[in-house]
């Protein structure tokens, strides 16, 4: 289900990252020894199989053989999917449910007990913090998402990026976890194929196991904005977004081709976001974390085009049709908020 492996010798990480992954051949977990034996932290990656700026940044750093500061405790997650031809472009498996939105009971079918075996050996571990890292589906600057905006959520997200998203919304993540006690920061380190969600990835591992303590110094400003409760912009079931220049009239929305370049940006409410079928926003939904629609409050039908009433900002656009039927298609926030 999990298998876990203490102080591996290098034979076990082959000379690449696929070779290192074939050699895991399911989710697995690696205790590395620290200085200080007394503590751990956890590094969780590969939730998503399609999502490799984590799993490459734990190879080099198992690599290097460098020895951490308290034990490190790696976690991957969805090594077959990730493997699965072609390499690193699979988010799971086919007919699996999402490894990250299994976090909650129940743990029955084989991704809930993938996760409910991570969550038992975290429990008892008991890390002193625990860092999920992730790509974006489209290109874009990296960023934390937390549940929690304490200072020591705060302290561990600046060792990635200094922008971190805090939502209440309760979707069955490994960052859930923060609410036992574990402080939890999921890092988007940036699109799979930007090379700096590479350094982000590499350089805050280096940073989060090399340090003597992750926890937040009283008194220090971690100059992290916070961004708090973005919505998500979804599809209502069987509806069907298209990512092109022109209007596709198969498609119940058309997003531009190149909709990531708004990762982040403020869109004003003169720029129209995509078109719409003559269904116009029913096919849309856009439900806050009480459950709440706030459709109509951020959004309205101009033309067959789709506009913000207000400026607003979004994270996470993707430009990957499948994600936006399955998941959704961005979140934001109303800049005045
Ligand atoms: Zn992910």
């Amino acid at each position: 289900m999990l298998k876990i492996i203490h102080n591996p010798d290098k034979s076990l990480f082959g000379s690449s990252v696929e070779s290192f992954l074939h050699r895991l051949s399911g989710p697995a977990a690696i205790f590395v020894e620290g200085k200080d034996r007394s503590r751990t932290r956890a590094v969780c990656t590969l939730l998503h199989g399609n999502e490799p700026s984590g799993i490459y940044a734990i190879h080099q750093y198992l690599l290097a053989g460098t020895t951490p500061a308290v034990n490190a405790l790696f976690i991957i997650g969805s090594v077959k999917a990730a493997l699965a031809e072609p390499v690193f472009s699979h988010r799971t498996l086919p007919d699996m449910r999402d490894l990250n939105r299994c976090f909650k009971p129940p743990f029955e079918d084989q991704q809930g007990e993938v996760a409910g075996a991570i969550l038992q050996l975290i429990h008892s571990v008991k890390p002193e913090a625990l860092i999920d890292l992730h790509n974006t589906s489209g290109s874009g600057p990296a960023f934390g998402v937390s549940i929690n905006d304490d200072a020591d959520h705060l302290a561990l997200t600046s060792l990635f990026t200094n922008d971190l998203i805090v939502t209440d919304l309760r979707l069955g993540a490994i960052m859930e976890i923060s609410e036992a006690d574990v402080p939890t920061v999921t890092i988007e380190c940036g699109g799979a194929s930007d090379a700096s969600a590479k350094f982000v990835a590499q350089e805050g591992i280096s940073r989060y196991l090399a340090a003597e303590s992750v926890y937040a110094d009283p008194g220090l400003d971690y100059r992290v904005n916070i961004f708090r409760n973005p919505i998500r912009l979804e599809l209502e079931a069987g509806s069907y977004a298209a990512y092109a220049n022109v209007k596709q009239l198969d498609a119940d929305i058309t997003l531009p081709e190149n909709a990531e370049r708004l990762n982040y940006g403020m869109v004003p409410h003169e720029e129209p976001l995509a078109y719409l079928s003559d269904k116009g926003l029913s096919v849309l939904t856009a439900k806050d974390h009480d459950g709440n629609e706030r459709l109509h409050e951020y959004f309205e039908c101009r033309g067959d085009q789709l506009f913000s009433i207000n400026p607003i900002k979004l994270f996470m656009v993707t430009t990957n049709a499948e994600i936006a039927a399955s998941d959704c298609l961005f979140y934001f926030i109303g800049c005045n908020e």
